[in-house]
């Protein structure tokens, strides 16, 4: 079992210009649950009062996911957090020698010194709050920083600690891969008799966060953070519909999603956040689970699985034919076939030439103008 935590109401909303009004929130939170996402990354509620609110709304909502806040290592934001009646608290604070010079002005051990009293405080208020302590830009931090401060706030009561990889640093297969890390941080913290669960948080700034957070599960992370179409900063994270899938399809886990409510939720969430779901985008994507060229069909409509490597009804969608110029006499058979339509081969291959012809002038051919296309031909014998 694997526990996913989704972001699109938190990371998703640093994407630039995204903003989901709270009635937008809830439906996506809906959606969320239905899907059987673990916990819910609702906001960072010191930044806005319309994110309090949201953030207090969805804990209100009784979901079955845990709802979380995000927090700054300040009591201010832990008190707001704690006001909305959260059930789950990310806390973060970086532990780069570098940035706590420059950025706050701090030693390592006052920082430290401040991340355990934040937590200590937030589990003395609500001893039942899932704490989870973030190192940020945890992969390029020095080790034993991210061991001192990990050790210090699972001391003082942090469940999770969250393994960030800020800035999409990560490369499997190189030195700096998320197997390795999550593998060493484990160990040393098992050294110190600590367990606390592992997240594993990945930015996708070279297109590795899906592999990475594979890796970071192998490893032993027990939360993977996405959010829907990837959104977040830059480049954003993880896909939610990718890990989902992938971790369905091909481990095998106890985990009972509903897959199939991947399409609505991503409609929706594209549709709020403006941002469309590009074409060739894996599993959502139109094109998805669409054959285009006519050999490709030719073997696919006799069985999907020679040109698929995963079968579209795992998210409730169908498998395609795309009618254009690169169209074959199977993809028009299967075309008509849906359309109920049977014709003799010498009106099959007028058809197939109508169809290619429009698709030359980049054009798809869909299959209410397939039947217009087989009315012209019948009317206009050759
Ligand atoms: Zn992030």
């Amino acid at each position: 079992m694997v526990r996913i935590l989704d972001t699109t109401l938190r990371e998703g909303e640093q994407t630039p210009g995204v903003y989901f009004d709270n009635h937008i929130k809830l439906a996506i939170a809906d959606i969320l649950d239905e899907i059987g996402i673990d916990i819910i990354e609702a906001g960072h509620p010191v930044v806005s009062k319309e994110i309090f609110e949201a953030v207090q709304q969805l804990s209100a909502h009784n979901l079955k996911a845990s709802i979380g806040a995000h927090a700054r290592s300040l009591k201010q934001d832990i008190d707001l957090a704690l006001e909305c009646n959260v059930n789950f608290l990310g806390i973060f604070f970086c532990v780069s020698d570098s940035r706590l010079n420059h950025v706050f002005k701090k030693d390592l051990g006052s920082a430290v010194d401040q991340i355990a009293e934040v937590i200590a405080y937030a589990k003395n208020k609500n001893p039942d709050l899932v704490i989870r302590y973030t190192p940020e830009d945890t992969v390029r931090s020095p080790f034993s920083n991210v061991i001192e401060a990990s050790l210090a706030a699972v001391q003082a009561g942090a469940d999770i600690i969250s393994v960030a990889d800020t800035t999409g640093f990560m490369i499997p297969g190189t030195e700096h891969n998320l197997y390795d890390y999550v593998s060493r941080l484990k160990e040393t913290l098992a050294a110190h008799n600590l367990f606390p669960k592992i997240a594993v948080h990945c930015h996708n700034d070279r297109g590795y966060a899906l592999a990475n957070a594979i890796d970071g599960f192998r490893a032993g992370a027990e939360i993977i953070d996405a959010s829907v179409l990837g959104l977040g900063e830059r480049a954003g994270i993880v896909d939610l519909a990718q890990l989902l899938v992938s971790l369905k399809n091909d481990f095998n886990l106890g985990n009972t999603w509903r897959l199939e409510k991947l399409p609505e939720l991503y409609g929706l969430v594209s549709n709020y956040s403006g941002i469309p779901i590009p074409v060739n985008f894996p599993i959502i994507g139109k094109n998805a689970f669409t054959h285009c060229a006519g050999v490709h069909t030719h073997a696919a409509v006799k069985n999907p699985l020679h040109y698929q490597s995963l079968d579209p009804a795992l998210v409730g969608r169908d498998m395609h034919v795309s009618l254009d110029h690169m169209s074959g006499l199977s993809s028009i058979e299967w075309a008509l076939e849906k359309l109920s339509i049977q014709v003799d081969k010498t009106m099959l291959l007028r058809i197939l030439d109508q169809v290619k012809s429009i698709g030359r002038k980049g054009r798809i051919v869909d299959l209410s103008e397939l039947g217009h296309i087989v009315d012209w031909c019948r009317k206009h014998p050759v």
